[in-house]
């Protein structure tokens, strides 16, 4: 089974549009939350996921539009722009985001969007972190995505630290028996230096995981959200990827 795993696409259509067609055939279709946020199409990327089979959890900015979680805990720019995607969000869109859940266990998998042991919050950036939430797994996998930066965390048992691999593109990554965390990086607001759209496709037969960069139309949805009066920070950052 080939798994299209991505995350954190904020609202980027022109970025999410050039991931799917980019990673062509695939078996099934896994989101890791932030769907919507910062980026300007957020009802046009929720109608193009819905229209395919898929399976997805909540992510911190997807909560902020249902008020689930609160603005105070955001930046300004990421606070102004979940305001403005409140007010976009149609009632389909939001009937979409409220049945989200916070974390599923799927085909043996766990899916996060921050971390098994905080979903929503947690920042697995550093690999003392990422060891902790090991203790919080029933699987031998977790999926996560919120940092925007790729990343493979191989537990070491029995050792107080684990592996952090920044995976290179293209390269089928051999996953042996020990426990992974895996983050395949963000689709619609990358933060690696690489300004390309990122995710990962995990294949069950071969036990690898490969990841994959697509360039997209920056400028196209940099027009969009200056059309909008969406904040200069979010539209600038798109173009170097951080
Ligand atoms: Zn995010």
């Amino acid at each position: 089974m080939h798994i299209l795993i991505l995350s954190d696409i904020h609202a980027n259509l022109a970025a999410l549009e050039a991931v799917l067609a980019h990673a062509g055939q695939y078996d099934v279709l896994w989101l890791l939350g932030d769907i919507v946020g910062y980026g300007p199409d957020p009802n046009a990327c929720i109608e193009c996921l819905a229209a395919r089979e898929h399976v997805a959890i909540a992510g911190n900015h997807d909560w902020a539009v249902l008020g689930k979680v609160d603005l105070a805990e955001f930046n300004g720019d990421a606070r102004q722009a979940n305001l403005w995607t409140q007010e976009q969000l149609t009632p389909s869109s939001l009937a979409y985001l409220e049945a989200l859940p916070e974390m599923r266990v799927r085909d043996g998998f766990t899916l996060a969007h921050g971390s098994p042991r905080a979903p929503i919050w947690e920042y697995l950036i550093y690999s003392n972190v990422a060891k902790a939430s090991f203790a919080h797994l029933t699987t031998p996998i977790c999926l996560v995505g919120h940092t925007h930066l790729p990343v493979i965390f191989r537990d070491v048992p029995g050792t107080p630290q684990c592996q952090a691999v920044h995976p290179p593109e293209d390269t089928p990554l051999i996953l042996d028996d020990e426990h992974y965390i895996i983050n395949p990086g963000s689709v619609g607001q990358p933060r690696d230096g690489d300004a390309r759209a990122a995710y990962a496709v995990l294949d069950t037969e071969t036990h690898t995981i490969i990841y994959r960069r697509v360039a997209y139309d920056i400028a196209e949805t940099q027009q969009k959200m200056r059309a909008v009066g969406l904040p200069r920070r979010n539209i600038e950052r798109l173009s170097v990827g951080w």
